[in-house]
């Protein structure tokens, strides 16, 4: 791997990921969320790759907004980025054929918990079929985000293959949380203005006009634009 860029001056311990193994699959669902995981895992030497799979981000040009961002980011350490929308528009059907159902459920509730399993499933698939012992995620780091319920499709995922392990590390802590919103400043990454699918879409606009607000404009919104125009 090129490690030639630093990551963040500050100090961290060491992770070491489950069982002592140095080869982990991160399955990533966008470049703020990923960035201090990935600096996390540079900074401990750990070998990665990134595996993006979200066919849940809905209209395709904020999938190729957050994807892009993240190609970026890894390009930039010479990690290897694993792009699995070869069969994006059988997957996008597959999601929506999933959410049937469940499109007026709450963030947090069943219908993310299918989102969940339908990306950690192909990311333990792909781990087991290329020889990665463990495989992690970085959408447990938003505060948004309900950890235990990634945690549960992790490990349900990770069941599947013999030998394969969810590290359910918990990147939010020892600063965590404060350094994806830095990283993501310094980075002048895109910033997403909902989770992700269509109904999230929706609902975000809908909570927004009844504060008033104007419905979420896609790809005009970046980190440490608010703080430079200030
Ligand atoms: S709200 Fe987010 S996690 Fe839940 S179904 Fe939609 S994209 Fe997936």
């Amino acid at each position: 791997m090129n490690h030639t860029l630093e990551v963040s001056p500050i100090s961290r311990p060491v992770l070491v990921p489950p069982g002592g193994q140095n080869k982990v699959l991160l399955h990533s669902c966008c470049a703020p969320c990923s960035g201090e995981v990935m600096e996390a895992l540079l900074a401990s030497g750990i070998d990665y790759t990134i595996y993006f799979y979200n066919p849940n981000i809905h209209p395709l040009k904020e999938y190729l907004l957050r994807k892009e961002e993240n190609m970026r980011f890894a390009d930039k350490f010479g990690i290897p980025f694993i792009d699995k929308d070869d069969d994006y528009e059988n997957d996008r059907k597959e999601w929506f054929e999933k959410a049937k159902g469940m499109e007026f459920e709450p963030e947090r509730g069943i219908r993310c918990t299918m989102c969940f399993d339908m990306r950690f499933e192909k990311a333990a698939q792909y781990a087991h079929e290329n020889g990665f012992p463990v495989f992690t995620s970085s959408l447990g780091i938003s505060r948004w985000k309900n950890m235990n319920q990634i945690n549960d499709s992790g490990r349900r995922a990770a069941e599947q293959y013999p030998g394969l392990v969810y590290w359910d590390f918990n990147w939010r802590k020892g600063g965590g949380s404060a350094r994806m919103i830095e990283i993501s400043k310094r980075e002048h990454f895109y910033q997403q203005e909902y989770c992700g699918c269509a109904y999230s879409l929706r609902d975000s606009n809908a909570h927004r006009k009844s504060q008033g607000r104007p419905p979420i404009k896609i790809g005009v919104k970046y980190y440490g634009d608010e703080e430079e125009q200030a």
